[in-house]
């Protein structure tokens, strides 16, 4: 008996121990290998006819014995290739268990381990092959990390049989169920479904016999696997109901897309990629239960259901799939490249997501301002997150409402409408629009034939104080303090009501843009009293305090007769001043602290 060499021993012995919950797989990694092999004699047979034959995998369950075989009339291996490719693992030089700090179930999760991996349900292999061209035929078996026996044997065609005694059934360790032929369909749908060899199996089921009422059984040869997947179909033969139908059959979603786009190939890396938008956001998308993900295929071999790294957060609202022939599905094969590929693949995918949907802007606008009512927000975050990273991939494709209308309106189209002399991008913050549109700032600014943007999501004010300016204009928010009115005439009344106001504003200044209002509160620096509010209502943060400044209107009645109390009534000057600050906490949608105060010296006004 020979020996396995150590690193393959080692990956052995983690086999047959394994507790891994996913044995299922080794069947996914026997039909990756035979359908490799006849990859391999069909590439031969374009050049030599004798190699052209009906490619096929068999699977041949034996319920008595205990066995299962999976059989395919590929290229075949002779004794020395039998030696070097099972005695060893893969011609890997290192085998990098621990590498990237996951574990090893996980690595067998995701990348599968090869031909190995059959010894998580086997207790005995035996693999007898016979290499294309050649005249015999040759057995290699084991029952364990002991070592391996390789001896002549016999088969009539090339090709290569695998087949497996089942390790004894448990109570913890199921191996029955790989004796089911409904269990062998359903694992070959799973994880092979769109191998383009067919994969056949002699398949039982019961039929009436003619005329009576008894049962016969009838076995028949059935091909499990669709093979052609549809992201590999020719485009032109696809129709709109067959995407629909495999995004229904797949995800399990009544409702229909919003859209979906097929993609392949793009920059070093070959690809296919079929992307959908699902049409309502998954009632758990916001939190961090969700599981975002694309599925990952190697060549039409399931490697991942949910593979996060293809997506960026906030593209997490997509479905679809990625089929890569570029990834290695054996971690033996340089462990270490698949996160490089994995990262080329997510930066094609995340540059063809944005521009698909940057296309759809015009295009279809009216899908895309549904898209973006439903995801905008991820998308903002987007923005936001990591410090602004992506802001210059996304700011084209993030939309706003504003004061333009009732549609929604990008950066880009915002600036296209800027008036010759304006130089700034402003924005207004509140809850709804009809809030924003109150405020005595976006009044002021829509006089003057300013566009305002409104912005209502809680992330929109972060989002722009991140992306700073567009196309060289600076994004303001039109509620910063104006330039203070020098004024003589004011300066001591203004003082006055400052010094009135202690503790709640910290300045008191003109400004005669408010719209019709007497008063209104605005901010200094970087926190506005939207931020604050919203800042103040995540658990972590309390007290979080805007500047606040009470801008008071020169042109207004109020502000006239407040000069006028200057002079002949301080006292009542106090309170009128109380009563400014009071609308002006209203008008932003603030709470007035003292209510009953404010009404009281309101009605002294009054009289
Ligand atoms: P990998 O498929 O990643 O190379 P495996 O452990 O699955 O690693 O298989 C090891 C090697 O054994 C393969 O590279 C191949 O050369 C050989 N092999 C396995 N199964 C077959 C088969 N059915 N026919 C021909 N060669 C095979
Ligand atoms: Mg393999």
């Amino acid at each position: 008996m020979k020996k396995f060499k150590a690193e393959s021993q080692r990956l052995l012995e983690l086999m047959i121990n394994s507790i891994y919950t996913n044995k299922e797989i080794f069947l996914r990694e026997l039909i990756s290998n035979a359908s490799d092999a006849l990859d391999k004699l069909h590439f031969i047979s374009l050049t030599d006819s004798g190699a052209a034959r009906d490619f096929e995998i068999k699977i041949e369950l034996d319920e008595k014995a205990r066995t299962i075989a999976v059989i395919d009339n590929g290229i075949g291996m002779d004794a020395k290739e039998l030696e070097e490719n099972l005695g060893t693992i893969a011609n890997s030089g290192t085998f990098k268990f621990k590498a990237e700090n996951k574990t090893d179930e996980e690595l067998i999760g995701q990348f599968g381990v090869g031909f190995y991996a059959s010894f998580m349900v086997a207790d005995k292999v035996e693999v007898v092959s016979k290499k294309y061209g050649s005249i015999e035929a040759w057995k290699w078996e084991s029952s364990g990390s002991d070592g391996y026996n390789i001896s002549p044997s016999e088969r009539e065609e090339c090709g290569t049989t695998v087949l497996l005694h089942l390790k004894p059934d448990t109570e913890d360790d199921h191996t029955d169920e790989y004796l089911s032929e409904w269990r062998i369909s359903e694992l070959v749908k799973k994880y092979s479904d769109y191998i383009r060899y067919p994969i056949t199996m002699v398949c039982t089921s019961e039929r009436k016999k003619e005329g009576t009422e008894e049962y016969e059984e009838i076995k028949e040869k059935r091909t499990l696997n669709s093979r052609l997947p549809i992201w590999k179909r020719n485009k032109n033969e696809i129709k709109k109901e067959d995407y629909l139908a495999f995004y229904r059959g797949k995800y399990f979603d009544m409702t229909d897309p919003l859209y979906y786009f097929s993609a392949s190939t793009e920059g070093a890396l070959t690809y296919n990629a079929l992307i959908y938008v699902p049409g309502k956001a998954p009632y758990d998308y916001y939190t961090a239960d969700y599981k975002r993900g694309l599925s990952l295929y190697a060549n039409g071999v399931l490697i991942m259901e949910k593979c996060e790294d293809l997506l960026p957060d906030y593209f997490g609202f997509l479905r679809g799939v990625v089929d890569s022939a570029d990834l290695s599905l054996n971690i033996s094969r340089e462990m270490l490249q698949k996160d490089r590929q994995l990262k080329a693949l997510a930066a094609g995918i995340n540059k063809r997501v944005i521009s698909e949907f940057t296309k759809l802007m015009t295009s279809d606008r009216e899908t895309y301002e549904k898209l973006f009512n439903e995801y905008g927000a991820s998308i903002k975050f987007g923005v936001y997150e990591s410090f602004g990273a992506k802001k210059d991939e996304l700011k084209d494709i993030i939309l706003f409402r504003s004061s333009a209308g009732e549609k929604l309106t990008s950066l880009k189209e915002y600036v296209s409408r800027m008036k010759e002399d304006q130089k700034e991008i402003f924005y207004a913050s509140g809850r709804t629009v009809e809030a924003i549109e109150r405020m005595p700032q976006v009044e002021g600014a829509k006089a003057k034939g300013l566009e305002v943007l409104y912005l209502t999501d809680q992330i929109d004010e972060f989002v722009m104080k991140v992306l700073g300016e567009y196309d060289g204009k600076k994004i303001s928010p039109v509620a910063v303090a104006s330039e203070e009115v020098k004024n003589d005439d004011y300066k001591d009344m203004l003082a006055f009501m400052t010094e009135t106001l202690d503790g709640k504003v910290k300045d008191v200044r003109l400004n005669a843009d408010i719209g019709g209002y007497p008063s209104c509160l605005t901010t200094e620096g970087e926190l506005s009293l939207e931020m604050e509010r919203i800042l103040n209502s995540m658990p972590a943060n309390k007290g979080i305090k805007a500047t606040r400044i009470l801008e008071i209107n020169p042109d207004h009645a109020l502000i006239k007769k407040a000069k006028e109390l200057f002079v002949s009534d301080k006292d009542a000057l106090k309170d009128l001043t109380e009563i400014l600050h009071g609308e002006a906490l209203l008008l932003a949608g603030l709470e007035l602290g003292d209510s009953a105060d404010f009404v009281l010296k309101l009605n002294e006004l009054l009289k």
